[in-house]
């Protein structure tokens, strides 16, 4: 048997499982073959070990009938963790456990996830027994199972229930069955029809689960399913408040474009990483010193929006720009400074907008307002915003409103630009090469952490936003790019980064000849996120710069798959 990972999305994943030269693509459901509800010809069957053909998951029948000959199944007795039974070691396939305790606990089932997939157990095909009900598929994928069995479609159709991906109806309450699969075509006569039905329900919402994870937004999916079921809504929110730590390490830091349209999105791994990343890395550009407080608009970056382009106007016209510090106030990311826009996920939310603001959002922009104006000493503050202004003015103490609640108007504009103006009268104003020098190495600081901090100090900034080139003593470290709002480095940058150990992976002492493979990966120092840009060296020495392809904890256990995608290598 052979498991390779085709595409990742946090710790879902599109892989080929591979039995007796038959592949089979997951996540999949591994059909019971049984006398009355017999397996599709060309999916994946479970069949009993000793009774099982080849290309089929064979299945130890109970760890109370453990038998020699079933030893070599590749679900061992053990993976459905019996309190009453001997404990058996798992197979080459890994499990959760006793899947039905777990069913009636969310808690339970989320720490029970954490466990599995912050161990050794990562890389290997995950069976999910029971649980796969069509509108579960994209929360257990999420969780990072792979294979499902069909017993619960079974047990569905036994039952008289039709499935959907928003849940089971009752089959004599259905006039018209919403689905166009050939058993609903029929009319859906009988249980054997029902299970038909069922399995085809299964199929499509796997394919679409298929779809989400290779597009990077299997996220989105998830929040709209799990509104069939409490259990699932409970399983996520566990995940997102017990469990950030795995869930964070394994969301790539530039992710696809999302809708932020649910209570649940507010948690998302790479939303809390944002506002934590910028409560641990964030300094103002050091001439900043007039913090000026925006709304934000829905056209992404902002700056490219008509509302955005009047603020900036009334800044320049005003003669601060070089002092004044743009800071969007925003859910669900509460605050995005103006140079770090272009930083995933800052121009890749969508959120629907009201003017309304729940008490979750309130609490959470008026706590990151206030870690704004605690640690950064501003010497004035500007408030120009709309409806969340209420939500913001009461948090600062001596703020000036400029808006009066409708930021677009022209008097509020004029008055911007008037108290601007009077605040940088005797301010010490730079000119617009060295604020860009002030606002790359905040972005340096924020996309590398210490090794920014340190390896980008005092270097200068060429070219016109958003396409800038970053040098030091006249060698080039790196540049910023648009749309990948990221710093990419060069080799002097990776050398530059190396020093602070931060954003490394360490390799053996060979020189690489194109991209790094895992099994060339001794270590990686733990902020690694997949689509992070990431030194390669052997102890001190740089061999190569690229783009991290998986998280720091998968380059540690991976033998297989590329690990960086090598920009320079070092001559
Ligand atoms: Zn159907």
């Amino acid at each position: 048997m052979r498991f390779e990972i085709a595409k990742r999305d946090g710790l879902a994943r599109v892989g080929e499982l591979e039995i007796d030269g038959t592949t089979h693509s997951t996540p999949a459901i591994a059909f019971v073959d049984s006398w009355k509800h017999s397996a599709p010809d060309n999916g994946l069957k479970l069949r009993q070990a000793g009774l099982a053909k080849e290309g089929d998951l064979s299945v130890a029948p109970s760890a109370f009938t453990l038998r020699a000959d079933t030893d070599d199944a590749h679900l061992r007795a053990g993976y459905r963790g019996s309190p009453y039974a001997e404990s058996v070691p798992n197979g080459p396939i890994a499990s959760l456990g006793s899947i039905s305790e777990l069913m009636l606990d969310s808690r339970a089932f989320a720490d029970a996830v954490d466990a599995l997939k912050a161990g050794q157990a990562l890389l290997r095909p995950t069976f999910c027994p029971v649980a796969g009900l069509p509108n579960r598929l994209a929360l257990l994928a999420y969780c990072g199972m792979d294979i499902f069995d069909s017993i619960p479609l079974i047990m569905a159709a036994e039952s008289g229930v039709y499935l959907t991906s928003t849940g089971g109806l009752h089959r004599d309450s259905i006039d018209e069955p919403p689905c166009s699969c050939p058993a609903c075509s029929r009319g859906v006569e009988g249980k054997e029809a029902l299970f038909e039905h069922n399995a085809s329900a299964a199929a499509t919402e796997l394919k679409l689960v298929r779809h989400h994870i290779a597009q990077g937004s299997l996220r989105e999916l998830v929040e709209a399913r799990i509104r069939s079921e409490s259990w699932q809504v409970q399983v996520l929110r566990h995940l997102d408040l017990d469990h950030h730590r795995t869930q964070e390490m394994h969301a790539p830091v530039r992710g696809a474009p999302f809708s932020a349209n649910s209570k649940e999105s507010l948690h998302r791994p790479d939303v809390e990483r944002w506002r934590s990343r910028l409560r641990d890395r964030y300094e103002r550009p050091p001439h900043a010193k007039i913090l000026l407080l925006i709304p934000c608009s829905a056209k992404k970056p902002y700056s490219a929006s008509p509302s955005h382009r009047r603020f900036r106007e009334a800044v320049r016209n005003s003669g601060a720009r070089s002092l004044v510090h743009e800071v969007v106030v925003t859910s669900p990311l509460g605050l995005v400074p103006r140079e770090l826009e272009l930083f995933y996920p800052a121009k890749d939310y969508d959120i629907p907008v009201t003017g309304h603001w729940d008490r979750d959002e309130c609490a959470m922009v008026a706590e990151m307002v206030r870690w704004l104006v605690d640690s950064q000493g501003y010497d004035a503050i500007v408030s120009h915003l709309g409806s969340e202004r209420d939500i913001v003015n009461p948090v600062i103490n001596g703020c000036m409103d400029t808006s009066d609640g409708n930021p677009g108007s022209k008097p509020c504009l004029s008055k911007l630009e008037e108290t601007l103006r009077e605040l940088a009268v005797d301010a010490d104003t730079v000119d617009g090469s060295e604020r860009a020098r002030q606002d790359i190495m905040s972005i340096a600081r924020f996309q590398f952490g210490e090794g920014g901090t340190v390896g980008f100090a005092d270097v200068e900034a060429k070219g016109r936003w958003p396409v800038v080139r970053i040098l030091k003593d006249g060698v080039q470290l790196g540049a910023l790019s648009y749309p990948r709002g990221m710093i990419s480095l060069t080799i002097e940058g990776a050398e530059a980064i190396s020093g602070s150990d931060s954003y490394c992976v360490e390799i053996d002492d060979f020189a690489p000849k194109g991209n790094l493979f895992a099994v060339g990966v001794e270590d990686a120092t733990d902020d690694v996120r997949i689509g992070d840009d990431v030194v390669v060296r052997h102890r001190k020495d740089v061999r190569a710069v690229g783009v991290a392809r998986m998280c720091a904890a998968e380059m540690r256990i991976a033998q297989r798959g590329e690990a960086v995608h090598i920009r320079h290598l070092a001559r």
